[in-house]
């Protein structure tokens, strides 16, 4: 994918680089989407980890390092795990290589590694494949890149293989065979837009008006593990939602709901003390924000990117259009005062 109509003018250089390098990471995800089900590792925390979520990470390592060398790089991977496992390292090479000849094996490796920065005053976070079990089912996935300045998400770039903002939504999981993919990219105080993948303008983003939340379209993670599903089951209930939740892997749902085709976004803690990574949130965040939507924790507090790789003075997510924030927090907190869930 080339973007050769977004203009540096319209949307700075930070921008156009940021995209320019998640457009390369989606064309990579895309090329090797049918071969990830073969040598995916697990990971300490028992999520898995693919050669598209390394080689898109070195991928993207290597375009900060050579347009912004002095930028520290916040990223979920690191090379560990391939340094012990010759097969799958060898692949991971074998793909970055395709994208950008000449890379030496090492380097690739080590480009992996510049992920594990310390989150200072300006930083780059980086999640090569969000929702890596929604690529591997088939459903959403996207790779989510974000700058952070004095803790604040200042650019946002998403990349969604698999979306498509064209059709009507269908409620599904499962990602249409014929959606193109695209990018979303949000500027601080520019606005958000949507590039389709066969259509290089740039489409602005807005969320929708929807103010009764009986009439919402509720967004949530597609894996019980991931968000407290009865905690949303008993929100929705008390907003007298009438349609069933849309579950969907990734921050994809952040693109759906700042384009107006969802109205609410809940994402609730399993376990006390567990907070969300930056990666997960950073680009997802400032999108909503300049679709004209609002992003807050379930306590309704601004997220807190200056807290190091995890949003640890945040709990949990509510992404709304805006309008409904207000009705869709004092119900959160109700339930969850209600039931000493996580959050409360
Ligand atoms: P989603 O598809 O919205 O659930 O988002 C996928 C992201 O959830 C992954 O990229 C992980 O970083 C993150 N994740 C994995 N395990 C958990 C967990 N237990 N709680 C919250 N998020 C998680
Ligand atoms: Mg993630």
């Amino acid at each position: 994918m080339v973007i050769e109509t977004v203009t540096e003018r319209h949307l700075g250089r930070e921008a156009l680089l940021a995209m320019r390098a998640v457009a390369d990471a989606v064309d990579l995800a895309r090329l090797v989407e049918r071969d990830v089900a073969t040598g995916a590792l697990s990971k300490g925390d028992a999520s898995p980890v693919t050669i598209a979520d390394f080689s898109v990470q070195a991928l993207i390592a290597a375009r900060l390092a050579r347009d912004r060398p002095s930028d520290t790089l916040v990223a979920e991977e690191d090379a560990t795990a391939l340094r012990t496992a010759p097969d799958l390292s060898t692949r991971v090479v074998d793909v970055v290589r395709a994208a950008e000849p000449g890379l030496d094996a090492d380097q690739i490796l080590d480009w992996i590694d510049r992920g594990g920065g310390n989150p200072g005053r300006r930083f780059w976070a980086l999640d090569p494949i969000d929702g890596t079990k929604g690529l591997l089912r088939g459903c959403q996935y996207a790779v989510a890149l974000a700058l952070i300045v004095d803790g604040t998400v200042q650019l946002g770039v998403l990349g969604c293989p698999r979306l498509s903002l064209a059709h009507q939504p269908s409620l599904s999981a499962e990602a249409d065979a014929s959606s193109e993919g695209g990018i979303a990219v949000a500027v601080r105080g520019r606005g958000a837009w949507w590039s389709a993948r066969s259509d290089e303008s740039l489409t602005p983003l807005s969320v929708s008006r929807v103010s009764e939340p009986a009439r919402a379209c509720v967004l949530h993670s597609f894996e019980t593990p991931h968000s407290d599903v009865e905690a949303l089951r008993r929100v929705v209930e008390t907003l007298c939602v009438e349609r069933p939740p849309w579950l969907m892997d990734s921050q994809a749902k952040h693109v759906v709901l700042a384009s107006g085709a969802a109205d609410v976004l809940l994402r609730f803690p399993t376990l006390h003390g567990c907070h969300e990574a930056i990666w997960d949130q950073a680009a997802g965040s400032v999108l909503i924000e300049e679709a004209g939507g609002r992003v807050t924790d379930l306590a309704g507090h601004p997220l807190d990117f200056s807290t190091g790789r995890h949003l640890s003075r945040n709990e949990g997510l509510v992404a709304t259009n805006g309008v409904l924030h207000d009705a869709v927090l004092k119900a959160v907190q109700t339930v969850l005062q209600k039931h000493s869930l996580p959050g409360a």
